[in-house]
């Protein structure tokens, strides 16, 4: 088990990426992989390839979710996949608020609160992205901007509602672009972040599950694992090798075993 009793948390982020031949082969590698009780691991996988996650993942102790849902919980919304559909897919998580959500598709900090609630609704533990790009960054407004995302969703649905998400700092400027944060960059988001939700709750702050999210590799994930307040990593372009994702997963599991 972690440090502070956080069990450490590594994700894959497939994007649109995957196809049935594609997505078998990398279910089952990681399927077969031994698991450490102190470090969960799940795959975030397009809509249609959610029955296929659930069949090949059911048995196993690898969870999985979807990476966005709609706000509303049924009707007339074309296109929209609600959080209780998700439900019936094994789905345990479901990202909100992913920064390419954010730029591409105009998710705004109020829609992605309302999307938090809507996943909790459903029974789905969100997990809520955050992260400043390079020019805010180079402005110095990294902790305005994140802490602006983080306070939509503590306002709205009350710091309690922390204890049933988890949070991943993804800096824009390191998310698919081979450029990682360093470990003291992180580690200072990362604190920003739990002592704002311990400034609301102590003991909510306390559990907060954050996840690094911005180029891991297997390289680099030993190092960001280690910082007191990084608890785990949402992958991406890595995740779709199942040999550099359980390498990952294997550093997590090594910096379980050492806190
Ligand atoms: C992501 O998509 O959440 C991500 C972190 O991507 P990558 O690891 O490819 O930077």
């Amino acid at each position: 088990m972690a440090k502070s009793g956080r069990a450490r948390f590594i994700a894959g982020n497939w994007k649109m990426h995957g196809s049935f031949a594609a997505n078998g082969p990398l279910l089952a590698a990681l399927k077969a992989a031994p698991v450490d009780a102190g470090c969960e691991m799940a795959v975030f996988a397009p809509f249609p390839y959610l029955a296929q996650v659930q069949s090949e993942l059911a048995m196993s102790s690898v969870t999985w979710g979807a990476q966005t849902l709609s706000e509303h919980a049924f009707g007339a919304y074309t296109g929209e996949v609600s959080g209780a559909m998700l439900r019936e897919f094994g789905c345990r998580y479901v990202l909100v608020g992913h920064s390419e959500r954010r730029q591409l598709y105009g998710e705004t900090n109020d829609g992605v609160a309302r999307k938090f609630a809507a996943a909790q609704a459903a029974g789905l533990v969100p997990v809520l992205c955050v992260g400043e790009t390079l020019q805010q960054r180079e402005r110095g407004e990294t902790k305005i901007v994140v802490g602006r995302q983080l306070n939509a969703v503590l306002h709205s649905s009350g710091p309690a509602a922390m204890r049933q998400a988890v949070v991943a700092y993804e800096p824009v400027w390191a998310i698919g672009t081979g450029r990682n944060a360093t470990p003291e960059q992180a580690q200072e988001v990362h604190g920003l972040i739990r002592g704002m939700v311990a400034g609301e709750d102590g003991a909510v702050g306390a559990q907060l599950k954050i996840l690094y999210g911005g180029s891991v590799k297997p390289g680099n994930a030993r190092e960001l694992l280690s910082q007191p307040d990084v608890d785990g990593a949402l992958v991406g372009g890595a995740s779709l090798v199942a040999a550099d994702f359980l390498a990952i997963y294997e550093a997590g599991c090594q910096a379980a075993r050492a806190a």
